[in-house]
């Protein structure tokens, strides 16, 4: 059993919770925003320095996203210089694959962005991070006429935010011995229990 856990890689810590074991990518960038779908035919650069522009810009002139963002930051400057400190922390990377969406074959970018929330715990701080990163994956941009809409997804195999599950970069990965197969259909099944017991939650899950 020993061997053949170390063959696969993967150590389950119950039915739910496994973990494999991989060589740590320092170039990964934590704090995803979300999936940026561009239909551009460049990945110069220079297109994503002009896909990035057009969110800061978009942003800068969203009332909403302003108010948003003020009310899950301890940011007490000025609006303007508030938002624009957040957005400087932007970063646009192109993700290296295209993919099929609504139609198109758009070419697929990451947008990052740095922390900025608080909160009394990691919780508060974790809610006030998603309510600001979902507004922005909801909205749309334009870049000279053509539509950019962002997405955020999870991988399933990974759960980093930063691809789909078909490009996760551990599967393709030297010595990648995890799972491949069935994954999805799993993790669906479960998902699908979890909101079952949840829409009848019996006495048995009550806090004592
Ligand atoms: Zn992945």
């Amino acid at each position: 059993m020993r061997g053949y856990l170390t063959e696969r890689q993967t150590w389950a810590i119950s039915p739910v919770l496994a973990f494999h074991a991989l060589e740590f990518d320092v170039m990964e960038r934590p704090w995803t925003v979300c999936l940026v779908y561009a239909n551009i035919d460049s990945t110069s650069d220079e297109t994503g320095d002009e896909i990035l522009y057009a969110i800061k810009d978009a942003l800068w002139h969203d009332a909403k996203f302003t108010s948003l963002y003020m009310n899950n930051t301890s940011y007490t400057g000025p609006l303007q210089e508030a938002v624009l400190t957040f957005t400087n922390t932007f970063e646009l990377l192109y993700a290296g694959y295209n993919v099929t969406f609504k139609g198109n074959r758009p070419q697929v970018w990451v947008l990052y962005a740095e922390p900025f929330a608080t909160g009394k715990d990691f919780w508060e701080m974790d809610e006030a991070e998603k309510a600001v990163r979902t507004y922005i994956s909801k909205k749309e941009f334009f870049v000279d006429g053509a539509k950019v809409v962002c997405e955020r997804r999870t991988c399933v195999t990974c759960k980093t935010t930063t691809h789909h599950s078909e490009e996760c970069p551990f599967r393709k990965a030297n010595g990648w011995n995890g799972p491949t197969m069935g994954v999805n259909q799993t993790i669906e099944a479960l998902s699908k229990k979890n909101a079952e017991e949840k829409q009848s939650p019996g006495p048995s899950r009550r806090r004592r």
